[in-house]
């Protein structure tokens, strides 16, 4: 009888089907009786995928470099040189997905990830991928050359490519880290990044739903130590918005290090202007709408809660008080605050309201590009479960193509060398 070759991918997001149609297409071309088998815990595959990008899945980006990512850098780097944004968006070509690009970003041509999905599923139907689902793989074991998972399942290679613990509505709730470990694998501390943050601040439910294009800095214990320009939005209790969400992996960091460090988010509500500028034309306000009241100087600037906030910060009344009233220190003040608005940061929204873990496997256990394990012979592990994760703009998606594509490869060559052997 043939010996049947089998790899079982434990995981049917983004890494794992990258994974998983490459190494049936190279075990396919080859022509051996092979069979790739994916084990997912959800009832339907790739659920996480579907909300990508606000279901638009922004699935890689043209402008990679190293300050995109976190974690093992250069790991990471070794894969992303052999399978950058240009063999994405070859690789979606050849599973018919043609891509359009957006200030950097790369997108479906169709902006839906709904096709993304359907056409990740169908090219892998068409190679002879299985896919087991409603099935969470709670325990691997290696018995001489053969994996047995769940004390049923038999593989000869396996490729954990479960996720980190982000969103675990969409299925990564950090089960990957646990099987690992017992694997033997070493674990990084992991915190959530991408994500939004909690402010201590009376004011966030008056300003709830407010969005402003500006530069968000957040500071520990008063010292700079991220900044980033774009969308932040006022939620009731906090932060969000891309901006924001850039920042957050450094309050997990700061909180690691020190938990009583003083957090703060300082807000630029008006980068376009400077503080003369803004100082500028308060004065001007001043000279033409000498008894309106303080309520109405800022809202040709700013939206008129936040404009609220901001005169309730420098302790002015926007009601009783008159413009023309406004003395030199008063509009300074004002003038300081919408260029530093400052929140108290208490913590982040945590793993569930996460995209992405910061953390995780740690990669010198790997062989770099073939993603092997250095520890267990055959097995593999691609995608967020690793120490690797990245900013907003398609870069964590393109890590999971990227490795899970050279999982995929490298495991598909190892079962043919054995098999010629
Ligand atoms: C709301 C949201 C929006 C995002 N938007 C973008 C974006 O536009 N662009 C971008 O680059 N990145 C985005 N990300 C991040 C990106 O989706 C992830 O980094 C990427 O999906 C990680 O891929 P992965 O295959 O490693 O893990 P996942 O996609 O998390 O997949 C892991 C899979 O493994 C399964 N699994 C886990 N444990 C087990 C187990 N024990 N047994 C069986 N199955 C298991 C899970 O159910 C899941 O299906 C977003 C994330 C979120 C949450």
């Amino acid at each position: 009888m043939v010996d049947k070759k089998s790899i079982i991918i434990i995981g049917a997001g983004a890494s794992g089907l990258a994974a998983a149609i490459n190494s049936a297409r190279i075990l396919k071309e080859s022509g051996g009786d092979f069979c790739v088998t994916v084990v997912e815990q959800l009832q339907r595959v790739g659920k996480k995928i579907l909300a990508t990008g606000n279901g638009r899945c922004n699935l890689s980006n043209v402008n990679i470099s190293k300050s995109n990512y976190h974690g093992d850098v250069d790991f990471a780097f070794c894969a992303l040189n052999e399978f950058g944004a240009n063999q994405t968006i070859d690789f979606f070509k050849s599973i018919g997905v043609l891509t359009t690009q957006e200030d950097g970003r790369i997108y479906p041509m169709n902006l839906s990830a709904n096709s993304v999905l359907d056409c990740l599923r169908l090219e892998a139907s068409r190679l002879g991928v299985e896919f087991i689902c409603q099935l969470p793989v709670l325990k691997i074991e290696k018995k001489q050359n053969t994996f047995l998972i769940n004390d049923e399942i038999k593989a000869d290679c396996v490729i954990i490519a479960t996720g980190g613990k982000s969103s675990s509505v969409h299925g990564s709730n950090g089960s990957g880290y646990k099987l690992l470990s017992k694997l033997g694998h070493s674990i990084s501390n992991t915190s959530p990044a991408l994500v939004q943050l909690v402010s201590s601040c009376d004011f966030c439910k008056h300003l709830k739903g407010i969005r402003v294009n500006g530069k968000i800095t957040l500071k520990i214990n008063n010292k700079n130590v991220k900044t980033e320009y774009g969308e932040i939005l006022f939620t009731d209790y906090g932060l969000s918005g891309i901006a924001t969400m850039q920042v957050a992996r450094y309050v997990s960091v700061g909180k690691g290090k020190n938990p009583s460090a003083k957090i703060t988010a300082n807000i630029d509500m008006a980068c376009a202007l400077s503080y003369n500028d803004i100082c500028d034309y308060i004065n001007e306000r001043k000279k033409i709408n000498k008894q309106l009241s303080c309520e109405n100087l800022l809202i040709g600037i700013l939206q008129k809660r936040v404009a609220q906030v901001v005169l309730k910060k420098c302790n002015i009344s926007p009601q009783s008080k008159e413009i023309q009233t406004l003395t030199k220190s008063e509009i300074q003040s004002i003038a300081s605050c919408i260029k530093n608005f400052e929140m108290d940061i208490t913590e982040t929204k945590g793993f569930d309201s996460s995209q992405v873990t910061a953390g995780g496997a740690i990669t010198c256990e790997f062989e770099p590009v073939s993603f092997k394990s250095k520890k267990v012979k055959n097995l593999y592990a691609c995608g967020e479960v690793l120490n690797v994760d990245a900013d907003c703009g398609g870069y964590n998606l393109q890590w999971a193509w990227c490795s899970g594509y050279l999982a995929g490869k490298s495991c598909a060559e190892e079962i043919l060398n054995v098999k010629n052997k």
